[in-house]
């Protein structure tokens, strides 16, 4: 036996090891290349399988109650949705036992509606029993806008490249984990949809995908550069303000259930940061004006001259300087302390809560620097205030 003849099946044996341990199948040579950010190719074979988590047990809840409700099994229902063509026209895809299925064949179908960020809950359940494998077996796929992907597929026994699992970001990223449910059964899927904001060219605030698949993290936050397709790598860019749901037609009769959204508060170019993290100083400003002048406008409505007036409006301080403001609230301070101090000791508890009221708001003002805690007026107040342990109870 010549040596090579034992070195190509051991090499085979070495390269099938190889493959197992990366846990995927498909091809190589076949996505998208890496590229200086995307270590792996599109569709990549050594890309490790997601890890089995297994998912609590299946509960129903019925839609918030400011949903917008897409499907919910009745045939009324089914009127929001068109087959995918350029002219509308109605779907081939059946209303099946309260469930929306796919009609091998017939083309995706897309909602009638467009819109854009939103949290969407959708439920899917991969035919039985199960047929083909990998990419084949129960395919289908949830589009957002149209444009982004999350991959429906019966992984529940069935590897297939990561970036093509069940609720991967397809061809971007793969699940955190495998949450599926054997086929047959529904799984719940609820997603968090973020576009990107584009300020004519230049990339404003990253778009972003977070996917729970029965009630466990699969995608955190994971974000979008563009939209989704098979083999070609993401590709940075806007995406439309809104944008049909489209729900995939890849030859599988996958079903369909409870589906609805919530539309999301646009993100402005501007100021958006403010959603999920700090602001501009610029943006912040203008913000906290905006603010001071809400509790202004309030403190003008409550009835002239009253403490609530007084108060209310000593609150616009901690959004805003005004000097004329700041010497009204230490002018109340004043004005609290004379009142106490013209009353007979006996009868001083009868304006306990009142200067309670004007010494919290001082100490607040006061702790923030928003007035001097060496002001006079405020000094004097404390001071009563703690002699008569009124600060304590
Ligand atoms: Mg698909």
């Amino acid at each position: 036996m010549k040596i090579s003849s034992l070195i190509f099946p051991l090499f085979v044996a070495m390269f099938i090891v190889a493959t197992a341990q990366a846990g995927s199948t498909g091809q190589p040579f076949y996505g998208d290349v890496p590229d200086a950010t995307h270590p792996w190719c599109v569709h990549d074979w050594n890309r490790p399988q997601p890890p089995r988590v297994e998912p609590k047990p299946l509960t129903d809840a019925p839609p918030p109650a400011d949903a917008v409700v897409l499907f919910d099994g009745t045939e009324a229902s089914l009127a929001n949705w068109e087959a995918d063509k350029p002219q509308s026209e109605p779907t081939k895809w059946v209303l099946k036992e309260g469930a929306l299925l796919c009609v091998p064949k017939s083309g995706f179908v897309r909602t009638k509606s467009k819109f854009g960020d939103c949290q969407l809950h959708i439920e899917w359940s991969a035919p039985m029993p199960p047929q083909g494998e990998s990419q084949g077996r129960g395919n289908s796929g949830i589009f957002l806008e149209g444009i982004v992907e999350c991959q429906v597929l019966d992984n529940y026994d069935n590897p297939t490249y990561a970036d093509g699992f069940a609720c991967s970001i397809y061809g971007v990223c793969p699940p955190l984990a495998n949450a599926l449910r054997p086929p047959g059964e529904w799984q719940q899927i609820d997603i968090t949809f973020r576009r990107p904001v584009y300020a004519g060219n230049k990339l404003v605030h990253p778009g972003y995908e977070t996917v729970y698949c029965n009630g466990i993290l699969v995608q955190d936050k994971t974000q979008l550069e563009g939209g989704t397709g098979h083999m070609g790598r993401s590709r940075p860019g806007p995406l439309p303000e809104t944008g049909p749901l489209k729900l995939q037609d890849h030859g599988n009769p996958v079903r369909f259930r409870n589906i609805w959204y919530r539309p999301l508060p646009p993100r402005v170019a501007a100021d958006d940061e403010g959603i999920h993290g700090p602001m501009s100083e610029q943006a912040a400003a203008a913000k906290r004006k905006e603010i001071a002048v809400m509790v202004r406008d309030a403190a003008a409505k409550l009835p002239a001259g009253s403490l609530d007036q007084s108060l209310r409006l000593a609150e616009s301080l901690v959004y805003e300087k005004d000097e004329a403001v700041a010497k009204s609230v230490i002018a109340l301070a004043a004005k609290t302390t004379a009142n106490v101090k013209q009353l007979p000791s006996d009868k001083i508890n009868s304006l306990k809560n009142e200067t309670k009221r004007v010494w919290n708001a001082m100490q607040f003002l006061a702790k923030f620097k928003i007035i001097d805690p060496s002001e006079a007026a405020w000094t004097e107040l404390d001071g009563i205030v703690k002699s008569q342990g009124w600060d304590k109870h």
